[in-house]
């Protein structure tokens, strides 16, 4: 396989087409600033294309049977475990994260689809008696229309295909935005459901900037839905402008993910989790651990294997072999981290790091900060890069106040083996995820994905609840002898 990709175009009802402007950009990879290929820069026009064909594809993909459509997806499943290392290399070429940490991206992605395609044969709804004689009533699920998908780059693989393999199962058709510094696995993705038998129109992909082709399809009166994940400044944004079209939304936003560290903690277990969370995926994970709360008694310990153990981490090209860290994704994005370093220099105590790595490419050396208070921009603010804040607390009380100190709420994690901490964590901690002695990061395909308070809305991602999202209900009264007509009070 090249590791350079021919110029992407959109794939609009089942066409890879141009848009009229002849406009391109280029796709970076951010471990050496170079060009991997160009992709079209769409605007309106394309969006509208796009949603045109997929109004056209819904009337006979909704009336598909659901285990029809779901034979489909089974197909994509296997034709995305046959691209897979094709696929992984794109994602760790043109995002940055290792090779290792990109099959295991792939993986999800295959695996929520194989969990939607069980979907397809129990998309059942419900018989519910009547008050009435010769009555029967029942309810059943109904495909929305055209949605819409909008993605971000961090999971540009694992993210879009878990929205749009429930959107399909369900009888939607679909525009995707992906975002656009990760057009690669886009295309790939829109390559395997083509070729796995989706009839034209159901899937399009439009490539463009949010302001216009995101924009277009947030405005747009014949979408139904829009599934976003992203930043809390665009997915409150698109939030409020959906709403005027009456939208079912559903954002998927930022997170500042606490792990406590209780006095009795498997200290070598939590320091190890820590540093998976901190800095896999260069940090770049909305369920990053970005916080370690840290009983004042474990601390010093604790952070002592932190350290030693980040230290240890090999930053570079993840398309080498034996590289734990690759780079930030763009240089955006690696200025904002470089930024909150010498914000971290002011507010605390560096225990690592706070530097860049070589010179060519986004390069961060692992970081470490300790005496970090709640109030700081570091313990507070989403910095989304390979940057630990480790905060010192003395009790059970004041750890959960001080992880709960936050405006998101997407996971969290606990390092314990006391149970009464374990159950009353459980129950007060402000997250849509927790975890037990593991890491902050994951999630399966058969569970619900999401957060609580700022980091999302709407209805969660994965598992049985995406089909709450991608589909609405349909309540029927069959009055088979005409008793309803006859009975005095009605
Ligand atoms: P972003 O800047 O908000 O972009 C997300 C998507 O929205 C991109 O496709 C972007 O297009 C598009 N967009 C931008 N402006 C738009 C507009 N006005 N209307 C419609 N769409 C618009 O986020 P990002 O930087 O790609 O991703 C990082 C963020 O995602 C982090 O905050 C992270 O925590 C969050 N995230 C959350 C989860 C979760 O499940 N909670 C998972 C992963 C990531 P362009 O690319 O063209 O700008
Ligand atoms: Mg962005």
């Amino acid at each position: 396989m090249s590791d350079k990709h021919e110029l992407i175009t959109n794939f609009i009802n089942g066409e890879w087409v141009k848009p009229k402007s002849g406009k391109t950009t280029p796709n970076i990879n951010p471990a050496t600033g170079q060009s991997i290929g160009d992709v079209v820069v769409s605007g309106r026009e394309e969006a509208e294309a796009a949603v045109a064909a997929a109004k056209a594809a819904f009337p006979a993909w909704r009336r598909t049977p659901a285990p029809k459509r779901a034979e489909i997806l089974a197909r994509a499943a296997v034709i995305m475990t046959e691209r897979k290392e094709e696929l992984s290399r794109a994602l760790t070429l043109e995002e940055g994260k290792t090779l290792g940490e990109s099959r295991g991206e792939v993986q999800k992605a295959i695996n929520n689809i194989e969990f939607q395609v069980g979907e397809g044969r129990r998309l059942n709804g419900e018989t519910v008696p009547s008050e009435l004689p010769s009555t029967f009533c029942y309810t059943q699920r109904e495909a929305l229309g055209v949605v819409a998908l909008v993605t971000p780059w961090n999971f540009p693989v694992a993210i879009p295909v878990w929205k749009l393999a429930p959107a399909l199962v369900c009888g939607n058709t679909v525009v995707m935005k992906p975002a656009s510094i990760t057009p690669w696995t886009a295309k790939i993705i829109a390559e395997i459901f083509a070729a796995a038998g989706l009839p034209k129109g159901v899937f399009n992909v439009v490539f463009g900037p949010g302001s216009s082709v995101g924009q277009t399809l947030v405005e747009h009166q014949d979408i139904r839905a829009i599934s976003f994940t992203g930043s809390n400044e665009v997915g409150t944004k698109l939030y409020v402008d959906a709403a005027k079209t009456l939208k079912k939304v559903q954002c998927e936003m930022g997170g500042k993910n606490p792990l406590i560290v209780m006095e009795d903690a498997d200290l070598e277990l939590a320091a190890t989790a820590t540093v998976q969370g901190a800095f896999g995926s260069t940090g770049q994970r909305c369920t990053a651990t970005s916080r370690a709360v840290v009983h004042a008694s474990v601390h010093d310990e604790f952070v002592k294997k932190v350290v030693e153990k980040a230290r240890a981490l090999k930053v570079g090209d993840g398309i080498q072999e034996g590289i734990s860290v690759g780079p930030s994704v763009d240089a955006g994005q690696f200025k904002t981290v470089q930024e909150y370093l010498e914000i971290g220099k002011k507010e605390a105590t560096l225990a690592l790091g706070g530097e860049r790595v070589g010179t060519t490419g986004f390069f961060t050396a692992p970081t470490v900060f300790i005496n970090v208070k709640s109030n700081h921009r570091i313990a507070q603010e989403e910095i989304f890069g390979p940057v630990l804040s480790v905060l010192k607390v003395n009790s059970f009380e004041e750890a959960m106040e001080v992880a709960n100190d936050s405006r998101y709420g997407l996971s969290s994690s606990i390092f314990t083996n006391n149970m009464a901490y374990v159950f009353k964590y459980n129950e007060q901690i402000e997250s849509g995820m927790t975890h037990v002695n593991s890491p902050t990061v994951g999630g399966e395909a058969q569970l619900p994905f999401g957060g609580t308070k700022a980091t999302g809305v709407g209805a969660r991602e994965m598992g049985r609840t995406a089909i709450e999202f991608y589909s609405e209900w349909k309540t029927v009264y069959v009055d088979y002898t005409g008793a309803k007509r006859t009975t005095s009070v009605y």
